[in-house]
């Protein structure tokens, strides 16, 4: 089918013709969106962007009248683009029938538009395309930055002066990072702020999938058992973890100006945290604030980020994988990776003990741990229950650290955004997976769906971004100021032995 598209694919030039050729009336006065990827001759674009759009379309999630285009500085023309993309849309959500006809439908409504990220004329001349295709109905716009952070403001410049809506909603999608400690950050949201206004904004952290963030919420709020237990009165520690089983691999270029910390930490890791241990919003439940559940949310996310301790350097372990043989093969350091400098500092590991002040979790640790070239890979947030008063099967153990304990396990999968759940030697097992069977969207097609809709709730707020710089950037300053060398852990190990003298400081046992 691919090879007969080929010349049907070339004819097809504006959405409006597409719409006559598929039947729908071109002169209906509907809003129209138009995306644009901007740096759609990248790896994200191609592995990511394209195929969540397909997915939505496949799903008939995206509005009736909508173009795509891509634009980049590579040469490329709408048939080559079309080309490029079909190569990684998949029918993967199910098989039905009719998806080769589907992704040809998806195709003839993708354009490219190539030019320079700092030209509004190039953009201007973007803007002309996406008028012909908008055809006078009121025409939204979405552009997503797929392009490196560096040359993010002069994109926006161009976009937001040369081919922002006339008489629509204009919106932009940003990628992390979103600077890398409060003062670049601050830059970044103040320059993005000349040309936009926040609402305008969408910072994407493709961690948090909507399942996630909605299963955290509902295993708290709605279920009877878990909210009177989520406070200092029950809970001893937190810990939330993250790892990788791999190393950098050739590709540690990005990742050595950044480390774990500002990585995975300072974003993700926090997220979970906020979601984690947020006050109940008070009026979750009215039905007639559903509208307003979003930002209550987030409101209470940030407050919570805004009552943590400063974080302190002797509160932080960091370290960095060394070579390591093991069944006769040699697994490398992180600094034999090319594209890291050999005198490197940068942790490939951290941990840190975290403390909220407020009356609901005074006192309980709230540990962090994530590394690369780990013994395993995944993300879990682990919460360990105080002793039972008097419990019977605990009188004989010796120490605190020894006797047994319940904890409950929320297993975070990064491939597929879901949740599993399990009370460690309990039957209470609830795996997301085995209990639904149907495709659980991409975090991206949630996402891109999401900043259509104008759904907010999943994108970083500045002020979510302000607090979460404010808690890690004195410590990553004091790490680099001092020139602190990360402790050495063996390829494929659990990380530095130093994480765990910081655990059992706080009488912790990391699970
Ligand atoms: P790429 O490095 O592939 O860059 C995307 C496009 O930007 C390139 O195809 C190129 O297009 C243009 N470009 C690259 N470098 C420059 C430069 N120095 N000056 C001007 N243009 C340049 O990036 P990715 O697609 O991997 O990622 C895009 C964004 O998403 C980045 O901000 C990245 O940090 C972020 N990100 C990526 C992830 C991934 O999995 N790849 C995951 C999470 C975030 P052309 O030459 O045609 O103009």
């Amino acid at each position: 089918p691919k090879e007969k598209l080929k010349d049907e694919l070339l004819s097809v030039t504006s959405t409006k013709e597409w719409d006559e050729k598929a039947g729908f009336d071109s002169n209906e006065n509907e809003s129209t969106v138009s995306i644009t990827v901007v740096g759609a001759s990248g790896d994200l674009a191609k592995k990511k962007i394209f195929p969540a759009l397909f997915a939505l379309y496949y799903e008939d999630c995206l509005p009736k009248h909508f173009t795509i285009y891509g634009y980049a500085r590579s040469k490329m023309t709408d048939a080559e683009l079309r080309n490029m993309v079909s190569k990684t849309l998949t029918c993967r959500i199910d098989k039905r029938e009719n998806c080769s006809e589907k992704m040809d439908q998806f195709l003839k409504r993708c354009f490219y538009h190539s030019g320079q990220y700092d030209s509004e004329e190039n953009f201007a001349q973007l803007d002309k395309k996406l008028k012909k295709h908008e055809g006078g109905r009121v025409s939204n716009r979405l552009f997503y930055l797929s392009i490196p952070p560096n040359i993010f403001i002069e994109a926006v410049k161009c976009a937001s002066s040369s081919a922002s809506s006339g008489n629509g909603w204009t919106r932009v999608i940003v990628e992390k990072p979103f600077g890398r400690d409060s003062e670049s950050s601050a830059v970044l949201t103040k320059s993005l702020k000349q040309y936009l206004t926040e609402d305008q904004i969408f910072r994407i952290d493709h961690y948090l999938g909507k399942e996630l963030v909605e299963n955290l919420s509902v295993l708290r709020f709605a279920n009877l058992i878990f909210e009177p237990l989520w406070s200092r009165r029950y809970i001893r520690n937190v810990q939330i973890i993250f790892s990788e089983d791999f190393g950098t691999e050739g590709r540690g270029g990005y990742f050595d100006n950044y480390g774990i910390i500002r990585d995975i930490m300072q974003n993700h890791l926090l997220q979970i945290l906020a979601l984690f241990a947020m006050e109940t919003p008070v009026s979750l439940d009215a039905e007639d604030i559903r509208n307003e559940k979003p930002k209550l949310l987030s409101v209470c996310q940030v407050k919570v980020l805004r009552s943590m301790r400063p974080l302190r350097l002797e509160d932080v372990v960091i370290g960095q994988y060394k070579s390591h043989s093991k069944g006769g093969v040699t697994y490398p350091s992180y600094t034999d990776d090319k594209t890291v400098p050999k005198d490197s500092l940068t942790p490939t590991f951290a941990a840190a003990a975290l403390f909220i002040d407020n009356a609901r979790w005074d006192g309980v640790p709230f540990l962090m741990k994530a590394g690369k070239a780990l013994h395993n890979k995944g993300a879990e947030i682990r919460v360990q229950f105080r002793h039972v008063p008097g419990n019977l099967y605990n009188r004989n153990f010796g120490t605190d650290l020894d006797r047994a304990t319940n904890e409950l396990v929320i297993r975070i999968n990064n491939k597929v955004p879901g949740l599993g759940m399990r009370l460690d030697r309990s039957n209470l097992n609830l795996h997301y997976a085995a209990r639904y069977s149907k495709e659980i969207p991409d975090a991206y097609e949630r996402l891109l769906l999401d900043a259509i809709e104008g759904e907010r709730r999943l994108f970083i707020r500045s002020d979510e971004l302000d607090a979460a710089w404010a808690l890690f950037t004195p410590v990553l300053e004091e790490l680099e100021e001092k020139k602190i060398i990360p402790e050495s852990y063996p390829y494929g190990s659990r990380g530095p032995v130093g994480a765990h003298y910081l655990a059992a400081r706080y009488n912790v046992r990391w699970g």
